[in-house]
């Protein structure tokens, strides 16, 4: 099915970049009718989305956009339901404080998702130990987001993939994308290194690496590369059944972020991050050793929650680089020359969005509105250059 990859290429539209974001913006241009080409400079999901800890939810995020999460849980649920199996497990979500001074805050997260429909509740330690039971540290209680769902992000990324392909996609994998191409000011492919393809339309999903293409066009993104990091210890019995999190308020390790969970093959994955991690400076292309003082907070916090996890051995860490913008918001939609969008900028939390992102680049190709809002993330609400 699809057309060959090699010189001479045409399509109606090439999506650049195969994360988990470039495969679902694939995955619904495709199945609307349109001939998409994908092309990937590494391995489909070898950048950032592989690396993740893949949480679908709602919880502690941002109020403005509960709407578009909530379509996006719906749509992950969906999908997993007639997709091949990729590990989708709807586990539900705690975030724990560590003391009374935290209740305010967990108190607002609650009564702003009940506003909007959820119900997430706040538990005491023993309720809390009757959902997780092996949480025994010294926890002051839990918020308790019943509707989180964990899926395995590689497996994800083939499936959406797959679903592209299905609906007549072409993926072209090890291939960079060097430069955009544009005639008579609006865009008329893609350059690589093995030649052109033609497409009226582009869709950079190129995730940190976004900014640095959309340059080629004279298109200024504010995107910056942070560093995120994770750690995963030997396969262990099912020992963590949600995923387990620090509850966002002021002061103390919940400044920070904190995630833990069980993959489905017994390995625990975990993260701590007490302090912001921008580094704009740095490039998404060199990926270095994860930080001790990370991997010191994050066996810390642990073995605080899970202590009898004290004798379960480390096996990896990795680092991989997040896209940030200035508000941690999407850059979804048009920007600069007429047939160019932009679906970048995951801000931590892409996993879940990319079903949405890719609905509202579908929804703007096919001239259709969209089911949430979309001004939220339009490219132009940042100072942007446009080619002359
Ligand atoms: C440890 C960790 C935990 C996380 N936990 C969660 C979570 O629980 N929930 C959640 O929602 N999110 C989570 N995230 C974030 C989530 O993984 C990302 O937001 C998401 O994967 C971003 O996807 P993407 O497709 O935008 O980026 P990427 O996966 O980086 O994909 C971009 C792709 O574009 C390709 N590319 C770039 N430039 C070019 C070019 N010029 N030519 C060709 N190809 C190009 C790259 O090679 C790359 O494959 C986590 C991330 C990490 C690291």
């Amino acid at each position: 099915m699809g057309m060959k990859p090699g010189a001479g290429m045409k399509a109606d539209a090439v999506v650049v970049g195969a994360g988990v974001v470039g495969a679902a913006v694939a995955r619904a241009l495709a199945v609307s009718g349109r001939r998409v080409v994908i092309v990937e400079q590494g391995v489909p999901g070898g950048a950032v989305s592989g690396a993740s800890l893949a949480c679908i939810g709602t919880h502690m995020m941002d109020e403005d956009e509960l709407p578009l999460l909530k379509w996006c849980c719906d749509e992950w649920a969906a999908f997993a339901s007639v997709a091949p199996d990729f590990e989708y497990s709807r586990c539900g979500q705690l975030r724990f404080l560590k003391q009374e001074s935290e209740r305010r805050s967990a108190d607002e997260w609650i009564g702003i998702e009940t506003a909007a429909g959820l119900s997430p509740t706040l538990l005491d330690p023993d309720a809390v130990r009757r959902i997780e039971p092996e949480l025994t540290g010294p926890i002051h209680a839990a918020t308790w987001s019943p509707n989180s769902a964990v899926v395995n992000p590689f497996l994800a990324v083939r499936r959406l993939l797959e679903a592209a392909q299905a609906a007549g996609a072409t993926l072209v994998s090890r291939r960079p994308v060097t430069a955009l191409r544009l005639a008579g000011g609006r865009i008329a492919g893609v350059e690589t290194a093995e030649g052109p393809i033609e497409a009226g339309i582009v869709v950079l999903a190129g995730g940190p690496w976004t900014a640095k293409l959309a340059a080629t066009a004279g298109v200024d993104l504010p995107i910056v590369p942070r560093k995120a990091q994770c750690l995963a210890t030997v396969s262990v019995p099912p020992s963590i059944r949600t995923v387990v999190g620090a509850c966002k308020a002021e002061g103390g390790v919940d400044a920070g972020y904190t995630q833990i969970q069980q993959a489905m093959s017994g390995q625990i994955l975990f993260n701590t991050v007490l302090e912001g991690g921008v580094t704009a400076a740095g490039s998404p292309d060199d990926i270095p050793e994860v930080d001790r003082a990370f991997i010191r907070d994050s066996v810390a916090t642990l073995l605080f929650l899970f202590p009898a996890f004290v004798q379960i051995d480390l096996l990896r860490s990795w680092v991989r680089y997040e896209a940030v913008t200035p508000d941690d918001r999407f850059l979804t939609g048009p920007a600069g020359p007429d047939g160019l969008f932009i679906a970048a900028g995951d801000g931590g939390t892409g996993f879940v969005r990319s079903l949405g992102m890719a609905r509202i680049i579908a929804d703007f190709v096919g001239g259709r509105e969209s089911p949430f809002r979309r001004d939220l993330y339009d490219p132009a609400r940042f100072d942007m250059k446009a080619a002359a």
